[in-house]
């Protein structure tokens, strides 16, 4: 029997995840090497989903592996604290300059968890937020009537809209928690957060006592401290993911001390933190080599890449959007898009994103040049 039949035998739909699926099913990974994948039908495609932005420096980098190999062999998890998560809170405080940080094992944790210390810190129930932004599977964030979510907890605007914003907060600004931001929404087409609004969300957000929380879980890998320092803004809480883990599963939420004291155990009425596998060794030590092997001559390099395949491919008529590293294309039938850059020998995201990896060489970029054009041609894309 294939994969595939036992697949469906087992698993509703054949999979896991409900992000990577495509009609009439997904074909099944077998092997990552650098920029390639291999599938269960040995057709080989140039990694540009990179498991949805997380493998920064693709499959398999032996620095990445030897670190996670050596961390395995001293234990994978333990019933203590390791010297592991020291480190990587370290490193990530000194990349962002936000001064503490707690460790879980993915983006949705991170978010629920950041909403709950936005609500402990303040003592204010309500959570603003953005429609079209995907910030995990949390009740909070799907939808504001998903069961465990008290009706009026969840306030969802439109992003980019000014006088909606101000309304909000004048009318609610009081009662907000936090106002909780992804600053170039992937689901809502990856379009960057206009610099005027994210000004005047900073200054409602201090003017009205709610925090200001910026989901870095995708654009993390834009800049060294995340994509909120080319804004100017220093966020109350920001949650992360995908490339801190080096490949391994992981969140973050990062704050100052004072905004994460609801998780000091000692806190009287604090938020309790569990997590079996949170701060594991194996993933903290790939994360920390992962991130150490991506400075800001890398960032610099691979967002360079990005603007220029971006340039390239405007050129040729794509419509594509994103910023650096992250690219985006246009396309009403996303299933069509996939499957036809698929048989071109590129795998992107299900719905046209693209997120490049220091692994790709300069001949891996052309070819996904050559493919996404030949794709817009057989009008499986659109044009700009
Ligand atoms: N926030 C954002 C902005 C995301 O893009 C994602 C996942 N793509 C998440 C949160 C959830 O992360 P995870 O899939 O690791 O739970």
């Amino acid at each position: 029997m294939s994969v595939v039949e036992r697949a469906r035998r087992v698993l509703p739909g054949g999979n896991t995840r409900t992000t990577l699926f495509v009609p009439p099913h997904p074909p099944y990974a077998v092997r990552g090497e650098g920029a390639i994948v291999t599938d269960h039908t040995g057709h080989r495609v140039i990694d540009c989903n990179n498991n949805y932005t997380s493998l920064i420096h693709g499959h398999a980098r032996p620095e990445v592996l030897e670190a996670a190999f050596e961390a395995a062999r001293s234990g994978t998890a333990f019933g203590l604290p390791t010297a592991s998560e020291v480190a990587l809170a370290e490193h990530v405080r000194d990349r962002t300059g936000i001064e503490q940080w707690r460790f879980c094992n993915s983006g949705t944790e991170a978010v629920l968890m950041l909403l709950r210390a936005a609500r402990a810190y303040t003592g204010r129930e309500l959570i603003v937020r953005f429609e079209g932004s995907y910030h995990g599977t949390g009740d909070a964030v799907v939808s504001p009537g998903a069961p465990g979510v008290v009706p009026g907890s969840v306030l969802v605007l439109p992003q980019n809209d000014l006088p909606a914003l101000r309304a909000a907060m004048r009318d609610h600004g009081d009662r907000v928690a936090a106002v909780l931001i992804d600053l170039m929404p992937n689901r809502a087409g990856l379009t960057p957060a206009d610099p005027a609004y994210v000004a005047e969300l900073d200054a409602l957000t201090r003017q009205h006592g709610a925090l200001l929380a910026v989901d870095e879980v995708i654009t993390f890998r834009l800049h060294e401290g995340g994509l909120h320092q080319r804004y100017g803004i220093r966020p109350d809480l920001v949650s992360v993911g995908k490339v801190i883990g080096g490949g391994f599963p992981v969140g973050a939420v990062g704050g100052r001390a004072e905004v994460l004291s609801p998780f000091d155990p000692q806190t009287p009425d604090g938020v309790s933190w569990g997590g079996t596998f949170s701060a594991n060794p194996v993933t903290m030590s790939a994360g920390l080599t992962a991130l150490r092997l991506f400075g800001p001559a890398e960032i610099a390099e691979l967002n360079r890449r990005g603007d220029e395949l971006r340039s390239r491919l405007r050129d040729a008529g794509v419509a594509v959007r994103g910023s650096g590293s992250l690219l985006r294309l246009m396309a009403a039938d996303t299933t069509k898009l996939w499957w036809s850059l698929y048989e071109r020998g590129v795998l992107a995201g299900t719905n046209g994103l693209l997120a490049l990896s220091t692994a790709m060489t300069p001949a891996h970029l052309d070819h996904i040049a050559d493919a996404v054009i030949a794709t817009l041609r057989s009008g499986s894309a659109e044009h700009r």
